[in-house]
């Protein structure tokens, strides 16, 4: 495996948020970040159909841009009965034409688990693919799940998305009624961050 050996890591993201969250992880392994907007680049379309595809796509993108190794995360919630949609569509379903609405999202997804008949449990995943790219075209993966259930109704007001209906395995809360400090550890991103580490020099 590739390691990346500086101490500032380009992050392929226009998601403030999202920055900061991996700013976080990475600040404790002493490697600071700069994010895709900062250096001014353009958000690259996203139309793989797999965590992967599109999380190559924006590490790449931002490496070749500028010169620099560039990581990338794509994340999502697969739900088994319904052939493992949202998947790459999950913030798709949460768009409205004034903004996204993750309420509406998690209805359209019990919808159609109703509409298919599926019988409880629901089983379901959240994934996170991380991406660490080179600017000669090499790059290294790091998937990391959290498996679960979906439930009906949502419960909790913890978090964001789709935490309202995710039920991790082994545990009687969802994501949104848990304290975010034990999500941040069981979760999907956590598990791909673990591996994640592996890659970076002082990690
Ligand atoms: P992307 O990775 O920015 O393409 O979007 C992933 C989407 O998946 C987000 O908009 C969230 O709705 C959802 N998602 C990813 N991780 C989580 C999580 O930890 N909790 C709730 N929703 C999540």
């Amino acid at each position: 495996m590739r390691k990346f050996e500086g101490d500032t890591l380009l992050v392929a993201t226009h998601n403030a948020g999202k920055l900061k969250e991996i700013a976080d992880l990475l600040g404790d392994l002493g490697i600071s970040v700069i994010g895709a907007a900062e250096k001014g680049l353009p958000e690259p379309e996203e139309d793989g159909i797999t965590f992967v595809e599109n999380a190559r796509t924006k590490a790449h993108a931002a490496s070749k841009a500028t010169g620099l190794p560039a990581l990338s995360d794509d994340s999502g919630i697969e739900v088994d009965a319904i052939d493992r949609t949202p998947g790459v569509y999950t913030a798709d379903w949460a768009e409205t034409p004034d903004g996204r609405d993750f309420t509406l999202a998690m209805e359209k997804t019990h919808r159609r688990l109703l509409n298919v008949g599926a019988p409880q449990p629901w089983t379901a995943r959240f994934c996170c693919t991380f991406v660490l790219a080179w600017p000669d075209g090499h790059d290294e993966v790091f998937a990391g799940k959290a498996e679960g259930h979906f439930v009906w109704p949502m419960r909790g007001t913890n978090g964001h998305g789709y935490d309202p209906i995710f039920q991790p395995l082994e545990h009687d809360n969802t994501f949104g009624e848990m304290d975010p400090d034990l999500k941040n550890k069981i979760s999907h991103r956590a598990d791909a961050f673990h591996k994640l580490k592996a890659a970076l020099s002082n990690g």
